[in-house]
C-alpha cells in the first residue's frame, strides 16, 4: 500500500486547480496521469526578465523588463498592419505592437496616462524602439506574478505555457517533505540537497547551468531514479533466490538423444550458452538468466535441451510465449524431436476451453506432460504443476517485470531463463533486469545470406506490387507487414484489410490476412496455409513480428515503415533470411521523409547486426521517446539520461546492494525511508516482497 504521505501526489492531473478535462488530457499526453509526472516534467529552458534598463539603455534582440507611461493607442490601419501602442519612460519612447488584436481588450489592460511594467524582447523597427507581444503586461501591485526567472517546459499542441506552468506550481506546492533515502555520505561527498529542495531548485532554474543534466540537483533526482530502478529490481531477484533453487543434473540421454536427430549441429555460441545454462541448474542456487541472441540465432532449441535436462533430473518444465501463433509454432517444431526421446510436450492456450483444457490440466497435474508451451495462460490460476523444476520465457519483452519475475511461483525453486532477441546495450540491460546472468548467442547459425534490404518510396509501390506477382509466381512466399496505425490494433486491422483486398484484385486468391482481431481458428487456418504454401502472400500486422520461423519465406514487405522504430523493423526484417535462399526486405515509406526516419531506414539497410541497430536506436531516439522505449519493454526514465548519467548507475547498483546486504526487509529508518522511494518512482511490485513493517 502506498504510504499515506504520497496520496497529494498520486492525485490525478485533473485534481490541480484550473485542470478541466480538457487540459488534463494534454496534460497526461505529455507528463503522465498524476501530479507527481508533473515535478518529473522538467524545464528545458529558462527565459531571463531581470535585464531590467531605461528605453534608452535597452538593447536590441534583449528580453528586458521596463516600466513603461502609455501614451497613445493606435488601432491597425488596416487588417494587415499592426495594432501599436505607444509608451514611454523619462528616457525615451518604445512601442508596444499587437497583431491580429482585440482594441478593447487592450485598451483595458493598458489604459492611456497609467503606468505598467512590460516584458518581452526589445527589438529596432526603423529605428524605434519596440516589444511584439509582449509576455506580460503587469501593474505595479501584480508585479510578484511576473516571474524574473521562467522556466520553459516541453509543451504540446494546445497547452500554453501559462497552465501548463501553473499546473506544475500547483504540482510542486502539493510536494510533502520526504524522509531522506540517501546515504548521508553521498550527500554529503556530492554536495546534494535534500529531494524536496531539489525538485524545487528544478523548477526553479536561475542559470542555464542549472538545466545541465550534470547539475548537483538533476544529478540527484536522476540518482534518486536509478536507485528506486535498481533497489527494486534486487529486492525481487533477492527474493526468488531466496527461495532457494535445487540442482537439476540431469542425465543427459534426452540431451543426447534430440542432439543426434537434429538436421543440424549446434553452432559453437549455442553449445556454450547451453553449457553456461547447464552449470546453472546444476547448482543449488536458483538460476535468473537472460539469453539474449539476435533474431535467427537459435534461441529455441537451446531453450528446448535446458528443458530437457529438467525433464531428465525428474521435473516439468514451462515455456511462456507471447502469441498462440508462436506457441503452436513451437509445438510444432518441438514435438517431434520430443517424439523421438520419449518426451511429452504439450500446449496451453487462452482459446482451449471445457473438457480438452481440463484433460490437459490433469495431464499436467499428474506429471504426465513434461514440457508445457503457452501463452501467459500458462500462468493463470488453477494451471498446476506436479513438479515445475524450469520456466522459460521466450521473447521476453512483450511480458512486464510483474509477469517475467513472479511466474516462477508456480514452482518450489522454479529455474529461471528468460529470452530476448531485442539486442540491450549493456546499460540497458542492467536496469531492466539488476544483476540477471547473461548468456549471449555471438552468433548465427551458418550459410544465412545477407537479406537484401531496400528502400521505396510509396509512389513505386506497383513497382513493388509487379515485383512481389514475379516472385510468387516462381514460388516465393511473402509477409506484407501493414503500418502500425494509432498503436490500436482495431486500426491497424482495417489498413491491413485494405491492403488485403487491394493485393487480392492483382494476386487472386492466394494473398492471406493475419492480424490480432481476427478468431483464434481463422488466425490458425492462415497461418497453416502460409507455413504450406497453399497463400503465398500473407498481409499482416505485426503480430508476426516475434518469433515466427517459416523459412521458406524469404521476401518481406514492410509498409509505411518509416512509422515503426528501428528495433522494430529489425524483428519484422528477421523474420526473412532463414531459409537456404536469399531474402529481400522492401521498406516502403510515404514521402516526405523526416531526417531521424531517413537514418533510421538508412541504418537498416546498411546493417543486420542487431547490437549495432539497437545503440543506434538508442542514439537516434534518445531515452525521452516513450513509445520506442515502451515497445522495447524496456523501463523508461524520467530523470536520468543513461547515456549522461550511466556512472550514476553503477553507484546505485552498489548502493542497492549494500542496502540488500544490510537491511534487506528495509526495517531501519533509511530502510523506510527507501520504501517510500520505491512508492514514489511507482516500485510497488518490489515492496510486497517485503515482510510489513
Ligand atoms: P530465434 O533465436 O530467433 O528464436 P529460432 O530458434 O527460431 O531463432 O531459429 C531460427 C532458425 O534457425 C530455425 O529454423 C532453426 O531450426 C534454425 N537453426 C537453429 N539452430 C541451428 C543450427 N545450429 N544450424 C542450422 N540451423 C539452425
Ligand atoms: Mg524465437
Amino acid at each position: 500500500m502506498r504510504p499515506e504521505i504520497l496520496y497529494p501526489l498520486f492525485g490525478p492531473v485533473r485534481s490541480l486547480p484550473g485542470i478541466g478535462p480538457r487540459l488534463a488530457l494534454l496534460i497526461e499526453r505529455i507528463a503522465g496521469p498524476h501530479a507527481v509526472d508533473l515535478l518529473w516534467h522538467l524545464p528545458t529552458g529558462l527565459v531571463d526578465r531581470r535585464y531590467q534598463p531605461t528605453v534608452s539603455e535597452a538593447k536590441d534582440g534583449e528580453i528586458a523588463t521596463i516600466e513603461l507611461l502609455i501614451d497613445r493607442h493606435v488601432p491597425a490601419p488596416n487588417k494587415r498592419l499592426p495594432y501599436k501602442v505607444q509608451c514611454s519612460d523619462d528616457t525615451g519612447v518604445l512601442t508596444l505592437v499587437f497583431f491580429h488584436s482585440r482594441p478593447d481588450y487592450l485598451k483595458r489592460i493598458l489604459p492611456e496616462g497609467e503606468t505598467r511594467i512590460v516584458s518581452g524582447r526589445v527589438e529596432t523597427f526603423n529605428d524605434e524602439l519596440q516589444i511584439t507581444h509582449p509576455d506580460y503586461i503587469v501593474t505595479a501591485k501584480e508585479l510578484d506574478t511576473l516571474p524574473l526567472l521562467e522556466p520553459v517546459y516541453p509543451l504540446t499542441a494546445g497547452l500554453s505555457p501559462k497552465t501548463l506552468g501553473q499546473a506544475i506550481r500547483a504540482a510542486v506546492e502539493r510536494m510533502p517533505s520526504l524522509p531522506e533515502w540517501l546515504d548521508p555520505q553521498l550527500l554529503e561527498t556530492k554536495h546534494w540537497i535534500d529531494w524536496k529542495s531539489a525538485i524545487q531548485a528544478a523548477h526553479g532554474p536561475t542559470s542555464e547551468d542549472s538545466l545541465d543534466p550534470l547539475h548537483a540537483v538533476r544529478s540527484r533526482l536522476a540518482y534518486d531514479e536509478l536507485l528506486a530502478n535498481q533497489l527494486a529490481l534486487l529486492l525481487i531477484r533477492r527474493h526468488l533466490k531466496k527461495q532457494g533453487g535445487r540442482p537439476l543434473k540431469g542425465t543427459g540421454d534426452l540431451v543426447r538423444t534430440v542432439l543426434a536427430a537434429l538436421p543440424y549441429d549446434l553452432t559453437g555460441a549455442q553449445s556454450d550458452t547451453l553449457q553456461e545454462i547447464q552449470a546453472d541448474m546444476a547448482s543449488d542456487e536458483r538460476m535468473m538468466r537472460l539469453l539474449q541472441g539476435d533474431v535467427g540465432s537459435g534461441k529455441t532449441i537451446v531453450a528446448f535441451l535446458a528443458m530437457l535436462t529438467a525433464v531428465e533430473s525428474g521435473g516439468q518444465a514451462a515455456l511462456m510465449v507471447p502469441t498462440e501463433i508462436l506457441a503452436q509454432q513451437h509445438m510444432a517444431v518441438l514435438a517431434p524431436l520430443a517424439d523421438k526421446a520419449g518426451v511429452k510436450v504439450a500446449t496451453l492456450l487462452g482459446r482451449d476451453k471445457g473438457t480438452s483444457r481440463q484433460r490437459t490440466l490433469d495431464e499436467l497435474a499428474q506429471g504426465e506432460i513434461d514440457i508445457l508451451i503457452g501463452t501467459h495462460a500458462l500462468f493463470q490460476e488453477g494451471v498446476t504443476f506436479r513438479d515445475l523444476a524450469m520456466a522459460v520465457i521466450d521473447e521476453q519483452h512483450r511480458f512486464g517485470v510483474h509477469q517475467r519475475m513472479t511466474l516462477g511461483a508456480k514452482g518450489a525453486a522454479t529455474d529461471l531463463l528468460v529470452m530476448t532477441a531485442t539486442p540491450i546495450p549493456r546499460t540497458l540491460t542492467l536496469t531492466a533486469y539488476g544483476d540477471m546472468d547473461i548468456s549471449r548467442l555471438y552468433e548465427k547459425p551458418p550459410g544465412r545470406k545477407p537479406i537484401d534490404t531496400r528502400v521505396v518510396p510509396l509512389d513505386r509501390l506497383d513497382e513493388v506490387i509487379d515485383a512481389i506477382k514475379r516472385a510468387v509466381s516462381r514460388g516465393h512466399l511473402v509477409y506484407w507487414v501493414c503500418p502500425l496505425v494509432e498503436e490500436s490494433e482495431a486500426l491497424d486491422a482495417v489498413a491491413a484489410e485494405q491492403r488485403h483486398e487491394s493485393l487480392k484484385q492483382v494476386l487472386g486468391d492466394q494473398v492471406g490476412l493475419l492480424h490480432g482481431r481476427m478468431k483464434a481458428a481463422e488466425k490458425d487456418s492462415v497461418f497453416a496455409d502460409f507455413q504450406s504454401g497453399q497463400i503465398s502472400v500473407l498481409v499482416a500486422t505485426t503480430v508476426i513480428e516475434v518469433g515466427v520461423d517459416i523459412p521458406r519465406a524469404n521476401i518481406m514487405v514492410i509498409e509505411q515503415a518509416e512509422r515503426f522504430g528501428l528495433a522494430q523493423l529489425h524483428q519484422l526484417r528477421g523474420r526473412v533470411g532463414r531459409g537456404a535462399d536469399a531474402a529481400t526486405c522492401l521498406l516502403v515509406y510515404k514521402p516526405p521523409l523526416g531526417e531521424t526516419a531517413r537514418k533510421r531506414l538508412t541504418v537498416l539497410r546498411e546493417t543486420e547486426d542487431g547490437f549495432l541497430i539497437a545503440e543506434e536506436d538508442l542514439r537516434l531516439r534518445g531515452a525521452g521517446e516513450l513509445l520506442g522505449t515502451k515497445q522495447s519493454g524496456l523501463p523508461v526514465f524520467r530523470l536520468a539520461d543513461l547515456e549522461i548519467h550511466g556512472a550514476l548507475l553503477d553507484v546505485a547498483k552498489k548502493d542497492a546492494t549494500l542496502v540488500a546486504d544490510h537491511d534487506p526487509q528495509l526495517e531501519s529508518d533509511r530502510g523506510r525511508a527507501l520504501r517510500t522511494l520505491l512508492y514514489l518512482f511507482q516500485r510497488d511490485e518490489a515492496v510486497r516482497f517485503l515482510r510489513a513493517g
